[in-house]
């Protein structure tokens, strides 16, 4: 299989050349980026995660520039991830595309989903109590439970959470150390980042993302995209659909990087807040002037 190349591979502006083009020459570009692993590092409690040094002014920057929109995107409630990474003029997208908030002055409303049952969210409240160390969040369309502190739970958790999803008709969602049930005919972030590209009239859309349910993002042909996934080493290359939904896998047994839809690859955080530096840069000479080249990786 083909891997997918590093970003800033043979560039000198930070991007690959076509993409600065197709980039400078679009009327309107949305920028878009996940939170947690992407301009966050990986905490090891949820609620203990920051934004990376330099990513929420990178970000501010960037919807500054002429043009261009920027949204931060996460599979984590609307309130919690604007109160986590707030940053002027931006448009959010909670639980993984079913929640969105416009700007100040901006409208958008997305139609509502249905909404998860209180009658689950109390048995999984009630089944987590049995677990030390597990974190029940709740959201409008979906509960997760976090077990990166109880690991051993990981077969158990799952085999409860699978058992109460099927009951209720709801997709079991794996993600790192995390089950995560969702009600049917929820969106995922491709389809809002597509829906938000359309109202925007955007005619590019750059995306950086380092988690499963992102590869509905770097699926999306319906606009000009530059997918950008953060991952701990050279990925490879897929076509095929990506398996959001995953019930049966154990995140022991998964492996990152995976095959991937997206073009190119950063390292982590710190990468993509300089990748965003640069593209808030207009022109090379500013660029250049600012100091913030990135450094060719050796790989
Ligand atoms: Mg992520």
């Amino acid at each position: 299989m083909r891997s997918i190349p590093y970003l800033w591979d043979g560039s000198s502006s930070g991007l690959p050349s076509a993409w600065k083009r197709q980039l400078d020459s679009a009327r309107r570009v949305l920028a878009a980026s996940d939170f947690d692993g992407t301009l966050s590092e990986i905490a090891a409690r949820p609620e203990t995660a920051r934004a990376v040094p330099g990513a929420q002014a990178a970000l501010a920057a960037l919807g500054r520039r002429l043009g261009w929109e920027v949204a931060i995107v996460s599979g984590r409630a609307l309130s919690d991830l604007r109160a986590r990474c707030p940053v002027p003029g931006a448009w959010y997208i909670g639980s993984h595309g079913n929640q969105l908030a416009a700007p100040p002055g901006r409208r958008f409303k997305l139609p509502a989903p249905a909404r998860f049952s209180a009658a689950a969210r109390a048995e999984l409240r009630k089944m987590a109590r049995r677990w030390p160390g597990v974190v029940v969040e709740a959201k409008p369309v979906s509960v997760a439970l976090h077990f990166r502190q109880a690991p051993q739970l990981e077969s158990e958790i799952l085999r409860a959470g699978r058992a109460l999803a099927r009951r209720y008709g709801y997709h079991p969602l794996l993600g790192k150390c995390m089950l995560e049930l969702i009600v049917p005919g929820a969106r995922n972030k491709g389809e809002t980042i597509a829906l938000l590209a359309r109202q925007l009239a955007a005619d590019a859309v750059i995306y950086f993302g380092d988690d499963r349910t992102d590869e509905t993002v770097f699926a999306l042909r319906t606009v000009p995209l530059l997918g950008v996934y953060v991952a701990p080493g050279k990925p490879e290359k897929t076509t095929t659909a990506f398996p959001e939904t995953i019930a049966s896998k154990s995140t022991k047994r998964e492996r990152r990087p995976w095959p991937t839809r997206a073009h190119y690859w950063l390292a982590g955080p710190a990468e993509v807040v300089q990748t965003l530096q640069s593209l808030a840069l207009k022109d090379s000479k500013n660029h250049r002037q600012a100091g913030s080249r990135p450094v060719k990786r050796k790989s």
